[in-house]
């Protein structure tokens, strides 16, 4: 009995310290590596509430430059959707994991206006260009989930009637 309750315990000992690592994951994954090249500050996470294309997204901003302005530092912003899909790609794998982006990535530069500088913990350095495309990328990330079945099937019978068309014009 006794033996059982101190499973018990562990179980539940496991799952809240579980909760609490998965918790801000994404957030501090970024946080404490994502640095500006200008002033050598992290980099910090902030909301936007919503951009041109009224499209909400979060934005990694330099410290110094989050706090003072422009003009304190004119370190690049840049978008948490395209930072997750370089880093991925960087990775090797097809969606962001902040695990392995934990184990494996020491720290990234930001450099410029388009080019992030990813440094391994093996020492191994590359250098990838990024891109956003906020309609784009909205709608690749953000709402590919939340989209209907019949939404979906639309959209492939337009797609195929696309390419249907197309071939009928290259014949
Ligand atoms: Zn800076």
């Amino acid at each position: 009995m006794e033996m059982f309750i101190q499973v018990q315990e562990e179980r539940k000992r496991r799952k809240a310290e579980g909760q609490r690592a998965n918790f801000g994951k994404n957030i501090t994954c970024f946080s404490c590596r994502v640095k500006c090249p200008i002033c050598g500050k992290n980099y910090m996470r902030n909301s936007r509430s919503k951009n041109s294309d009224g499209i909400k997204a979060h934005i990694w901003t330099c410290g110094t430059r989050l706090t003072g302005g422009s003009k304190a530092c004119p370190g690049k912003t840049i978008n948490e959707i395209a930072l997750k899909r370089v880093s991925a790609k960087v990775l090797g794998l097809d969606e962001f994991d902040s695990n392995a982006f934990d184990e494996q990535i020491k720290k990234v530069i930001v450099i410029g206006d388009d080019l992030l500088e990813f440094h391994f913990n093996d020492g191994k350095i590359i250098s990838e260009k990024w891109e956003y495309n906020a309609r784009k990328e909205y709608w690749t990330e953000e709402k590919r989930r939340e989209r209907g079945e019949k939404l979906k099937k639309s959209w492939r019978m337009k797609n195929d009637k696309k390419s249907n068309n197309d071939t009928s014009i290259t014949k």
